[in-house]
């Protein structure tokens, strides 16, 4: 069986193609969203999804978030004594979403569709396929969320002919895509996006605004605990503006209690830097696709910060329409990716869908331009495949060597749109051996080849010897080799995965443990003896007293968490 995922930064979803329609799948928790953290518990054992969310703010440094944002590095993050790859503990959500699915469908999932941003470079689509495989899945596709977000909306609107914009805000990134659905065909006109851009840089601003408010000496910000909750109560505070005008932050620190009281003109002034990044993307893709906005006839918003009204108000204003809002921000994404999957498995309710993309990005190699005769200017991109182009693609440009008698032609590749090559990202180094000839004899034939997943080949011949050297980008430190990914997923297999029928009462518990560390005195005493008499309840082993005691439990928290204004854990 074949699932569409929708691997985010703060959330994450799987859903498959049934009966003619997307469906989504529940986790254990009986919700579509899993918050995309990991967290080892005391005993060793993984938790995945809420309760390790809850766990972010009580045990920090067994817990982790956000690391969608260091795919294709080679940063690491300590969890315990165990060190983690970005890669591996995203194949620690995609395994829990991989067992959520065949709970759902009574049989086994062993091949995905996984969606990226736009802007994801190779490193980092190679980093999420790898991800893919450290967690038993065949990676069928990788396709880019914002087309995953259009193909949600255009199968809704098959038939008709229509043009249209997607604006995807997440959790950590942006993308826009216009698509043209015509006679059954949706076409990728143009994307565009920023990978460092999204709800969490919300956060971030509102963070600032706390400190430069409340006058907080800059040395704070090195207590990770109180980072940590600041970071809750402002996630918090955010969401809260999306529905009332004011909210308040309040964060405690040994006796002292920091209080900060917001509206949402507040957020928007703290957020003004952050709205004029949005601008650049949407200006780029319609001048790609060649359109003016009028030009439009929808505007479709995805990715959950999109529910902001700060982000609607801007849309609007931008388009001069109101966006098309019939769809759940935080679920269109894995819902395309499951159309995807019903395309990939042929069903007869897409047989006559087609669907195309395009490159989001240019790659081209590092040349020097010469000036005159005697001088050259070093380090300028040369782009063999322009942002933009439809894929699968393969294109090819001729280089010369630019001394004679040279025995070796670095050809060092990257991906950007800047003009020198500093600025743009390298993705690796091509040796090519060049002949003992003179130097018009030297020629080399560059050939990109950019398939439907983004990935990228690179190839080279000498002309004269017609002798090919290929390249599979490789030199890359972020990036784990296929022996690599074989023995992560051998050292993966040995976590123990916390019981998922386990999973609500660990996340209760979790929960309880965050609020227990915000309270004081005598309603932390208390809270403690619920606790306590919840674990113990947890021993008997016993069902039906359990599911009783899971519900009483569930609603002294709720309670505390309504009287002491505490607050979410952070997203
Ligand atoms: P995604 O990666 O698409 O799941 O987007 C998650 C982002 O959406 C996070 O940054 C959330 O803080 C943000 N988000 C979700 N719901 C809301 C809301 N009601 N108001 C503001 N931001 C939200």
């Amino acid at each position: 069986m074949i699932v569409g995922i929708d691997l985010g930064t703060t959330n994450s979803l799987v859903a498959v193609w049934r009966e003619g329609q997307a469906q989504l799948i529940h986790n254990g928790l009986g919700e579509v969203l899993t918050p995309s953290c990991v967290s080892l518990d005391e005993d060793g054992s993984v938790l995945v999804g809420r309760a390790a969310r809850e766990r972010l703010q009580t045990h920090p440094e067994r817990s982790a978030a956000l690391f969608k944002r260091y795919m294709g590095s080679n940063k690491t993050v300590r969890l315990g004594k165990r060190e983690f790859r970005p890669e591996e503990l995203s194949a620690l959500i995609l395994k829990a979403l991989k067992a959520d699915a065949e709970a759902f469908l009574g049989e086994p999932v062993t091949e995905a569709i996984i969606t990226v941003p736009a802007y994801f470079s190779d490193a980092q689509r190679k980093a999420t396929r790898a991800a893919g495989q450290i967690a038993g899945l065949r990676v069928e596709r990788l396709l880019n969320e914002p087309t995953a977000a259009a193909l949600a909306c255009g199968i809704h609107l098959r038939g008709a002919e229509t043009r249209f914009l997607v604006f995807d805000l997440g959790g950590g990134t942006f993308d826009v895509s216009i698509l043209d659905l015509f006679e059954g065909v949706m076409e990728v006109r143009a994307s565009a996006g920023d990978n460092f851009l999204g709800g969490e840089d919300f956060v971030h601003a509102l963070r600032d605004l706390f400190f430069q408010r409340l006058a907080l000496p800059e040395s704070l910000r090195r207590d990770e605990a109180f980072m940590q909750r600041l970071s809750g109560q402002a996630e918090a505070a955010k969401r809260a503006l999306s529905t009332q005008p004011r909210a308040t932050l309040r964060v405690r620190r040994g006796d002292d209690e920091h209080v900060l009281e917001i509206d949402e003109a507040a957020l928007e002034q703290a957020c003004a830097p952050l709205l004029k990044r949005l601008r650049a993307p949407v200006e780029r893709a319609l001048r790609d696709a060649n359109l003016r906005s009028s030009e439009l006839d929808n505007v479709v918003l995805a990715g959950g910060a999109t529910r902001m009204p700060l982000i609607r108000r801007l849309v609007t204003t931008m388009f001069g329409r109101f966006p098309a809002i019939d769809f759940n921000p935080d679920e269109v994404v894995a819902l395309g990716a499951a159309v995807q999957a019903g395309l990939k498995a042929r069903d007869k309710a897409l047989d006559e869908v087609v669907m195309t993309d395009v490159s989001p990005y240019s790659l081209g190699v590092e040349v020097s331009v010469r000036l005159d005769d005697r001088s050259s200017s070093q380090g300028h991109f040369d782009p063999v495949i322009e942002r933009n182009t439809p894929v699968p693609v393969s294109r090819s440009k001729s280089y010369m060597p630019t001394t004679e008698g040279q025995s070796m032609i670095d050809l060092e590749i990257y991906q950007g749109e800047s003009r020198m090559v500093r600025d743009n990202i390298h993705l690796g180094r091509l040796r090519v051996a060049l002949p003992h000839a003179p130097l018009q004899d030297c020629a080399v034939d560059v050939r990109f080849t950019y398939d439907v997943n983004g990935l990228l080949q690179v190839e080279a011949m000498v002309r004269k010897t017609q002798e090919t050297t290929s390249l599979v980008i490789e030199g890359n430190p972020g990036l784990l080799s296929p022996a690599e990914v074989a023995q992560r997923l051998k050292s993966l297999a040995e976590l123990k995965i916390h019981p998922r029928d386990k999973l609500e009462n660990r996340t209760l518990l979790a929960r309880g443990e965050r609020l227990y560390e915000q309270l004081r005195g005598e309603q932390r005493e208390w809270l403690g003896m619920q606790i306590l008499r919840f674990e113990q309840l947890l021993s008997t082993q016993d069902a039906r007293m359990i599911a009783a005691g899971r519900r009483e439990f569930e609603s002294v928290l709720e309670r505390v968490e309504r009287d002491s204004y505490l607050g979410d854990a952070p997203q």
